[in-house]
C-alpha cells in the first residue's frame, strides 16, 4: 500500500486505515522532512510517521501566561506586542546580534537574538506577534532572550502555549520537530481509539486520539497529566495481557507428572545436617505440589541472599530424579556451578540416593564434553549442573523433567528459552531462582505469569550483617582493625573492588593495586589471594579452593564472587570504591558474609570525602532486601535491577514502574478483558503491542 500525507487521503479511507498509513509512511514523505533531516530522525530512532507521533516530548516549558510589558518579571515570559524597531549586526566575525524593541500599550522591552541574521528581513513592524522567551540580564540591562516570536494569526507552535521540548539530534532541534508534528495536527485528532471502549470509560481514560493530541500539543498541564495517564494505563494494560496471555499458553503445554513422594521427601530433610526454616518447608512443599500436575510449573522463588534456596531446589530435583526424569541445574558462573555441583553431590549423597551428577561447562576440554553430552543424551546422568553450557546445541536431554534457573535474572529470556526447549515436545517444570528481590510493580507486570514464592526468614542463628560506611582517609585504619579482631582469630575477608576500566585506574583503586597494597603493605603477614575475571579459569578455580579451604585468610576479587560462593568462615567484607555499586549489587555482595553462625560485618569504602549518597546510607541502615530493591527501582530505573538488556527492550514510553495505582488498575483491567469473553483480534493495534510483549516477556 502506498500513501501519502501529502494527499490527505487517509480521512477517505477510515480511521484504521490513518493508523495503517502512519506505520507505513516514512517520515521522509513529510512536509518539511527531506533525506537530510530523516536521516536526523533515524538518529533518534524515528523512521515511520507513527514512530515520530510516538516521539514524546521529554519535558515542556510553559509560556501560557501573557504578561503585559509593563508588569513582566525576570525569567520564562510571554508577550502580545508589535515589534516597533529591529536591527541586526555583527559584532565581530562570528559573532552576529539583532535588537529589536517591542511594544504593547504598557511599554516597550528589548528583544536580543544571537547569531540568528534572518530575524531582521522575516520581522514586520506593522503585525502584532506573541513573543515567547527568557527575560533576563543581558549586558546590565533587562532584556528577552533568543525569544521565539510568532504571528499572532498563525497557529502558535513556539510561543505563548506549554511547549513541548523534545530530545534533539545534531542539527535537528525541537523547534523543527514541533513544526513538522504541527503539520501533523488533523491526522493525530483523527487517530482510532485503540483501547476496548468499555475500558476507556470505566477508567476515567481519555481517547487515543485526546491523549496523543495533548502530549505534542498541551494547552494546560493537566492535560499532559491525563495524557501521561492514558498512554501509561495503556502500556501496562498491553503488558500485562501479554503475560496472562502467556501463562494461559504455558497451561496449555503438556508436561511430565513428578508424583510426590513423601517418604523420600523427609528422608532427605532428615539427613539435613540442619532443621529447614519454616519458609523453605512451605516453598519446597508448593514446588512438589506444582510438580505433581498436568500443567508445568512455572515458579520463581525469591530469597535473600544466604536463604538457603539450593537446598530447596535440591529437593524438587530429587523429587525428579526418583521419578526417573531428568534435572538440568544452570548458574550464572563456572565457580557457582562448580560449587552447587559439589553441594548438592553431597546432601544427596547423605540419604544414599542414587544420582548420576555430571558437570557441564564452557572450560571444559572438548573430550571431556563430548563423555558429558553422551552421558547426557543416553539419560546416564540425571542430575545435570552447568553454565551456559547447557543450552549448547551438542546438548540434548532424554528425559528432562525439571530446569532449574540459579540467579534467573543473569539470563536472557531466550537462554532460558533454549533450555526448556531440550524438553522434546513436553515442556519441564521450571523454577527460577533469585536472590534480588522483586519490586512488587515489577513483579506484576514483567513477571506476571510466574507464580512467585518467597523465602522470608533466615535459618536461624544467622546475625544481621553490621554493615558500616568508610571513609577513604580511614581505610587503613579499618584494615588494621580487621586484621587484629577477625583475622587473628581465624576468621576470613573477602575484599571487593570495582571493576575498572583505563583511564579511571587514577580516581578509583583497582584490584591489582589494592592486592599489591594489602600484599606488600597493610597485611603483609597474610596469605592473600586475587580473583578477577580475566584470569583463565583453572587459575581462578584454584584461588577460590585455597580460600574456601581455609589457605588463604583474605581474597581481593572484582564482582566475580558476586552470586552464590558459599564461604561461612568468611565474616568480613570489604568494598573499595562502594558508591560505584548499586545497592542490589551492595546488597548481593555483602551476602557473601554472615553465612555462618558469626556476627558478619561489611565495610563500604567511599571513594571520596563527599557526604555518602542517599543509596549508601540506605545499605549501611537496611538488610532488607526487598526495601533496597524498591528504592533501587525509583533511583535507577528498572535497569539497575534487570540488567539493561530486559528493561531496554520493555521501553515503556510512559508508563513508571513505580506507579503503583496505574499498574494495578491497568493489570485489574487486563484480568477482566481475558474473563471477558472479548477477543483481542478484535483490536488490532491492541493485539500487535501483546504480541511484541509476549515475546520480550515470555518466560516459558
Ligand atoms: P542462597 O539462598 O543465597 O542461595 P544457600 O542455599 O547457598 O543460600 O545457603 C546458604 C548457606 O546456608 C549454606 O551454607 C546452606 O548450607 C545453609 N543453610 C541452608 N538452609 C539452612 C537452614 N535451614 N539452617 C541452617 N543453615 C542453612
Ligand atoms: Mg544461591
Amino acid at each position: 500500500m502506498t500513501c501519502s500525507f501529502r494527499l490527505e487521503s487517509g480521512f477517505w479511507r477510515g480511521f484504521h486505515a490513518i493508523l495503517d498509513c502512519m506505520r507505513e509512511t516514512p517520515v521522509a514523505e513529510l512536509k518539511g522532512v527531506g533525506t537530510e533531516v530523516a536521516k536526523k530522525f533515524a538518529h533518534l530512532g524515528i523512521t515511520t510517521v507513527q514512530d515520530l507521533i510516538e516521539f514524546y516530548p521529554r519535558r515542556y516549558d510553559d509560556f501560557s501566561n501573557i504578561s503585559p510589558i509593563a508588569k513582566l518579571q525576570p525569567g520564562k515570559i510571554s508577550v502580545q506586542a508589535k515589534v516597533i524597531q529591529i536591527k541586526g549586526r555583527y559584532v565581530r566575525r562570528g559573532m552576529h546580534i539583532t535588537e529589536a524593541v517591542a511594544s504593547d500599550a504598557t511599554g516597550s522591552v528589548r528583544l536580543v537574538w544571537f547569531n540568528q541574521p534572518y530575524r531582521e528581513k522575516g520581522t514586520k513592524t506593522t503585525a502584532e506577534y506573541y513573543i515567547s522567551g527568557e527575560f533576563t540580564m543581558s549586558r546590565g540591562r533587562l532584556a528577552i532572550m533568543n525569544p521565539a516570536m510568532e504571528l499572532v494569526s498563525d497557529f502558535q507552535l513556539n510561543t505563548v502555549r506549554i511547549v513541548p521540548i523534545y530530545r534533539e539530534s545534531k542539527g535537528l532541534k525541537s523547534t523543527r520537530i514541533r513544526k513538522i508534528v504541527g503539520e501533523l495536527r488533523s491526522q493525530i485528532a483523527m487517530l482510532p481509539e485503540t483501547l476496548p471502549q468499555a475500558i476507556v470509560a470505566r477508567h476515567g481514560l481519555i481517547s487515543h486520539a485526546a491523549a496523543q493530541m495533548s502530549m505534542h500539543f498541551p494547552s494546560t498541564s493537566q492535560d499532559v497529566d491525563a495524557a501521561r495517564e492514558r498512554l501509561g494505563f495503556e502500556e501496562i494494560f498491553q503488558l500485562s495481557l501479554a503475560s496472562l496471555l502467556n501463562k494461559q499458553a504455558a497451561q496449555q503445554e503438556n508436561t511430565h507428572k513428578i508424583a510426590f513422594k513423601e517418604a523420600v521427601a523427609k528422608e532427605f530433610v532428615g539427613a539435613l545436617p540442619f532443621t529447614l526454616t519454616d519458609s523453605q518447608r512451605a516453598v519446597a512443599w508448593r514446588i512438589c505440589q506444582d510438580m505433581d500436575q498436568d500443567v508445568p510449573m512455572n515458579r520463581l522463588v525469591e530469597g535473600d541472599v544466604g536463604s538457603g534456596k539450593t537446598v530447596v531446589a535440591t529437593l524438587a530435583a530429587l523429587m525428579v530424579i526418583e521419578n526417573k526424569f531428568q534435572v538440568a541445574f544452570m548458574a550464572p558462573t563456572e565457580l557457582l556451578a562448580r560449587q552447587h555441583a559439589e553441594t548438592i553431590h553431597t546432601m544427596l549423597k547423605s540419604v544414599g540416593r542414587e544420582s548420576e551428577i555430571i558437570l557441564l561447562v564452557g572450560s571444559m576440554k572438548a573430550a571431556q564434553k563430548k563423555v558429558a553430552h553422551q552421558f547426557i543424551a543416553d539419560g546416564t546422568a540425571n542430575f545435570i549442573v552447568g553454565t551456559h553450557a547447557l543450552i549448547s546445541d551438542a546438548v540434548a536431554m532424554k528425559r528432562l523433567g525439571l530446569v532449574i534457573v540459579d540467579e534467573q535474572h543473569r539470563f536472557g529470556v531466550e537462554q532460558r528459552k533454549k533450555l526448556q526447549l531440550k524438553a522434546k515436545g513436553r515442556m519441564p517444570h521450571i523454577l527460577n531462582m533469585t536472590a534480588t528481590p522483586i519490586p512488587r510493580t515489577l513483579a506484576l507486570t514483567l513477571y506476571g505469569e510466574l507464580d512467585i514464592s518467597i523465602i522470608k526468614h533466615k535459618p536461624h542463628g544467622r546475625l544481621p550483617i553490621k554493615t558500616k560506611l568508610v571513609a577513604p582517609g580511614e581505610r587503613k585504619r579499618l584494615y588494621k582493625k580487621i586484621d587484629e579482631t577477625e583475622l587473628v582469630a581465624g576468621h576470613q575477608l573477602f575484599v571487593v573492588c570495582p571493576l575498572i576500566q583505563g583511564s579511571e585506574v587514577l580516581t578509583a583503586l583497582s584490584v591489582e593495586q589494592v592486592y599489591d597494597d594489602l600484599k606488600n603493605r597493610v597485611l603483609k603477614h597474610r596469605k592473600i589471594g586475587l580473583l578477577h575475571g580475566k584470569m583463565a579459569a583453572d587459575k581462578k578455580e584454584q584461588v577460590m579452593e585455597d580460600f574456601v579451604a581455609g589457605k588463604l585468610d583474605v581474597l581481593v576479587s572484582t564482582t566475580v564472587i558476586e552470586v552464590g560462593v558459599d564461604v561461612p568462615n568468611a565474616t568480613t567484607m570489604v568494598i573499595e570504591g562502594a558508591d560505584r555499586f548499586g545497592l542490589a549489587q551492595l546488597h548481593q555482595l555483602r551476602g557473601r558474609v554472615g553465612r555462618g553462625t558469626e556476627q558478619g560485618h561489611c565495610y563500604l569504602i567511599m571513594s571520596d570525602t563527599q557526604a555518602p549518597s542517599k543509596r549508601l546510607r540506605a545499605i549501611e541502615s537496611s538488610t532488607d532486601g526487598f526495601r533496597l530493591s524498591e528504592l533501587d527501582l525509583e533511583i535507577r530505573g528498572p535497569g539497575a535491577i534487570y540488567g539493561a538488556q530486559q528493561s531496554g527492550q520493555l521501553d515503556l514510553r510512559v508508563a513508571k514502574l513505580t506507579d503503583v495505582a496505574l499498574i494495578e488498575s491497568a493489570r485489574q483491567a487486563a484480568h477482566e478483558f481475558i474473563e471477558s469473553d472479548q477477543s483481542i483480534n478484535d483490536y488490532p493495534e491492541l493485539a500487535e503491542h501483546v504480541e511484541i510483549y509476549r515475546s520480550v516477556t515470555n518466560l516459558s
